[in-house]
């Protein structure tokens, strides 16, 4: 008998953080340091928002693309805030930034075609190339570089059937902010050649130094899709909503492919959407400064012991060295877990380059992270 299941979607790799978070859920007492989510309740007003939509009717349909007031308020935060002049038709409102870099790959590639993907690298590139049976071409982040895409490292992982590559700032797993510059000559990398470059710049907001830019504003923006969210800014991660900002060519496609994979984005959620981009924004500066503070400290005890770690610009991830203890990172994890009672993300889940390093994430309750890293350091100079 033929299997039910399609053999592509059986294929499809399990996100190794899953494995971590499944058995730290059995373990009631556990220090959650594994979960790349805001600790944070999502600010009373865009809560009332929703709550006033759902009441005054906005329990429709919408246009696929998005609420028409709610495409204005990118448009204008988009131009304010990213320098990327954008017309509300180039605006397409996506559920979550994991959809936006799904439509942005399904509109710009065929089975078969390649993708340039960061490695380490947010897990769920690797997904979605392997469900739209694309060849993702792992490029190095590399400790010696900053953590940020190097040209000569690019080039040659170019082959005819190359359509697009993702970039990430500020990264996810290794918090690199990747310069105006080094942008600059990706955009010119992509020109020559002709791929579309993906930005993902989820945590766009969460920056702990200057430097950061989008790539649309220091890019030709025709090549440019941006992809957007509102999970990490109004720690909105539950409600599921964000946006891309696509070239005129391609964003009529963007917005078609929205019917079969969600027709629309639900109203109230877009209405909470709305209010938060409307409303103060001092609630992002709240969380930052958080998630600087942690970072801060999180750093001087890891400086403290000489354990080697990435420097993290933006985004609320710690990315640390193993190595010297073991280079298989998803045993480290398994038996911090088990013996110290604190759950990391193995490195290895983001990709090769991620073997010997874990990520521990800064979104978690000071008092709790501190405990986490304590403990951490314990099992890494004790054994
Ligand atoms: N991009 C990166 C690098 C992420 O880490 C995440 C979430 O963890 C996302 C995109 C998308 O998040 P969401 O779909 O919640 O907007």
């Amino acid at each position: 008998m033929l299997s039910m299941t399609s053999a592509t979607a059986a294929a499809m790799p399990r996100s190794g953080i899953r494995e971590i978070m499944d058995l730290a859920w059995q373990t009631p007492t556990c220090i959650h340091l594994e979960v790349g989510e805001p600790d944070f309740a999502t600010p009373t007003h865009i809560i009332d928002a929703a709550a006033d939509a759902l009441r005054g009717g906005w329990t429709k349909y919408t246009p696929n693309a998005g609420i028409p007031a709610l495409l204005e308020a990118i448009a204008d935060k988009v131009a304010r805030n990213n320098h990327i002049p954008a017309r509300t038709d180039q605006i397409t409102v996506t559920v979550g930034g994991v959809e936006a870099i799904y439509i942005a790959l399904v509109a710009v590639t065929e089975p078969g075609d390649a993708v340039l993907v960061p490695d380490p690298g947010w897990p769920n590139y690797r997904m979605m190339t392997h469900l739209l049976h694309l060849d993702a071409r792992l490029y190095p982040l590399r400790r010696e570089e900053r953590f940020v895409p190097v040209i000569d490292d690019l080039e040659p992982l170019v082959t005819p059937r190359t359509r697009a590559i993702i970039v990430n700032s500020p990264s996810n797993p290794v918090g690199s902010i990747i310069g105006a510059d080094r942008l600059a000559a990706i955009g010119d990398f992509a020109r020559r050649h002709s791929l579309v470059v993906v930005s993902d710049e989820a945590y766009e907001q969460i920056t702990f130094e200057p430097g950061f830019v989008s790539t649309a504003s220091v890019t030709d923006p025709g090549r440019v899709i941006s992809c957007f969210t509102f999970s990490k800014s109004y720690a909105m991660t539950g409600w599921r909503i964000g946006y891309l900002v696509a070239p005129p060519e391609l964003a009529p496609i963007t917005r078609k492919l929205q019917e079969p994979l969600i027709s629309c984005v639900s109203a109230p959620t877009q209405m909470a959407a709305l209010a938060a981009l409307r409303g103060p924004q001092t609630v992002i500066e709240e969380m930052v400064t958080a998630y600087r503070r942690r970072r801060d400290a999180v750093i001087a005890r890891l400086d403290r012991h000489s354990i080697e770690h990435a420097h993290p610009q933006g985004a609320f991830y710690a990315w640390v060295r193993i190595a010297g203890f073991t280079e298989d990172a998803r045993e480290f994890a398994l038996r911090l877990l088990v013996e110290r009672e604190v759950a990391v993300a193995p490195g290895s889940a983001f990709g090769p380059s991620g073997e010997g390093w874990i990520r521990l994430s800064l979104a978690t309750a000071e008092s709790q992270l501190l405990e986490g890293v304590d403990r951490l350091i314990d099992f890494m100079t004790k054994g």
